[in-house]
């Protein structure tokens, strides 16, 4: 149990998420409404039905029905609604900067214009920013299942987007039998095209994945990396050279990368100085929020406020954002929590 002090800290504290697929953002009532709209059939029938496929054996199975469910999301005014409505749901949490990602190859192999999927997503960001506050920006994970050479088309319409807010580059999907290697060249790229560059890694493959997308794709920060627990050296490099990973508790537990709560390596990896940072990853499939991940982090996880505070400070000081306005959003996050601790002395 939180006293009351700290569960009114972590509803009110300032908050920046940093592994978010929009995909799995999508209310089981909005999902319903766009698979009606757009003729799609769902393995679900009503709210009730779409929760009870969130429930997986191991992370095959929750791959498979994320993309069930993403087919229900065709055109752009769809991405612009589910986008517009992240945004107000995380304003309403006290969050002050997401990126979020989408998976760019389920909609080109769907026959959908990639450039209306950005398009429409960003307006729907920019409205949530306008009407709510909240800053949005978009990165496009590429799935590791489609090999490198489909990935120069994708990149190309990120480039072309980049002025509208696309500020990351990034692989996930199926880490086994997909290592980060062959995409070396296309990171070499996105980095010269000045994007933030990040990899799904150390998810479910161990340390190799992790190492291979540190030193071949040169990421700054990676999606899980929690394996990394599993090798000291990697641990003293992921310190050394100050790579941040974006941890998704709730994720790890059911998708079965991590057995029971005591296992989580979050807090040995704090504690050997490995940056790490809370997120939600896909908060409708697994039923939580940033705020739970928060809260789950202070309770089942054993960091302190200091440590959940250090955190969010880490968020902040590695997001995608050109480096004055990335300053400026880790001083704005640094006074207001500073302030509402203050308040609440805690
Ligand atoms: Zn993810």
């Amino acid at each position: 149990m939180l006293t009351p002090q700290l569960e009114e800290l972590i509803r009110r504290m300032p908050k920046v998420e940093l592994h978010l697929h929009l995909e799995g953002t999508i209310t089981p009532r909005t999902l319903l409404e766009l698979a009606r709209r757009n003729g799609v059939t769902l393995p679900a029938a009503d709210e009730a039905g779409v929760a009870a496929l969130f429930r997986y054996r191991d992370f095959g199975e929750f791959l498979g029905i994320f993309m069930a469910l993403a087919r229900a999301i065709v055109c752009g005014e769809d991405f612009e609604r589910l986008a517009y409505e992240l945004g107000l749901d995380l304003a309403a949490q006290e969050v002050r900067y997401a990126e979020v990602m989408i998976s760019p190859m389920q909609y080109i192999n769907r026959g959908l214009d990639l450039r209306e999927v950005i398009e429409g997503t960003l307006a729907g960001f920019a409205r949530a920013e306008r009407e709510a506050g909240v800053i949005l920006r978009l990165a496009l994970d590429y799935g590791r299942q489609y090999g490198p050479d489909r990935a120069w088309a994708v990149l190309e319409v990120a480039r072309q987007t980049q002025p509208l807010g696309v500020v990351g580059w990034s692989i996930g999907g199926n880490e086994i039998g997909h290592p980060p290697e062959p995409f070396a060249p296309i990171f070499a790229a996105a980095r010269e095209a000045g994007f933030g560059l990040m990899a799904h890694a150390g998810e479910v493959v161990g340390p190799a994945s992790v190492w291979g997308a540190i030193n071949a794709l040169g990421v700054s920060r990676l999606g899980h990396g929690i394996r990394a627990a599993d090798d000291p050296a990697l641990m003293a490099a992921l310190h050394e050279r100050g790579v941040v990973l974006d941890v998704c508790p709730s994720s790890n537990l059911l998708t079965g990368a991590v057995a029971t709560w005591p296992a989580h390596p979050l807090r040995r990896l704090h504690e050997a100085g490995v940056p790490v940072t809370i997120n939600s990853d896909d908060p409708t499939f697994f039923a939580t929020t940033i705020t739970e991940e928060y809260r789950r982090t202070l309770l089942r996880l054993g960091l302190g406020v200091d440590d959940l505070c250090a955190t969010v400070l880490t968020a902040a000081r590695a997001v995608f954002l050109p480096p004055a306005q990335r300053a400026a959003l880790a001083d704005r996050v640094a006074a207001e929590l500073g302030a509402l601790r203050a308040e609440l002395g805690v």
